[in-house]
């Protein structure tokens, strides 16, 4: 997992980039106090980048983030990373299928309403999934096979 994975703070210019606690702690870098859970932001316009408590998460930002919505868009910005580093294993694995189910993704017209986006369904189930080579191939070949018939 890259270090550069970061969650948008809300819909501000803001970005969560950890969530660390620490014994000994640390001083805020907005007000005085020291601080034990410590949350890194940076400023995805000005590039800055402070290590704030929650109370100076909101002050700084201008957003209101509750601990456990903190940790959750932070773990699902590292889901998504992962998830695109598989497609992106994939791709270069399996060029010609996965500019195929790019293609179907994109032109995909549902035959009833509110049917699932298939080819989007196979992809997502190709980045969440195991990246044994086999397995891949067995999921597009199983996609072909429907797709064609
Ligand atoms: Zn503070």
């Amino acid at each position: 997992m890259s270090a550069t994975v970061t969650a948008q703070i809300g819909t501000t210019d803001w970005h969560l980039t950890g969530i660390r606690t620490t014994r000994a702690g640390e001083i805020c870098d907005h007000c005085p106090r020291t601080l034990k859970n410590l949350y890194d932001v940076e400023n995805r316009i000005t590039g800055q980048t402070m290590t704030v408590g929650r109370g100076c998460c909101k002050a700084v930002t201008g957003w209101t983030l509750a601990a456990a919505e903190a940790a959750r868009i932070l773990r699902a910005a590292q889901i998504a990373a992962r998830q695109a580093e598989v497609w992106a294993e994939f791709t270069a694995a399996h060029p010609a299928a996965a500019q195929m189910l790019e293609d179907d993704i994109r032109t995909w017209r549902p035959a009833h309403p509110g049917q699932a986006n298939i080819p989007l369904h196979v992809k997502n189930d190709i980045a969440r999934g195991a990246t044994p080579r086999s397995w891949w191939e067995g999921r597009i070949r199983e996609y072909c096979r429907t797709r064609c018939s």
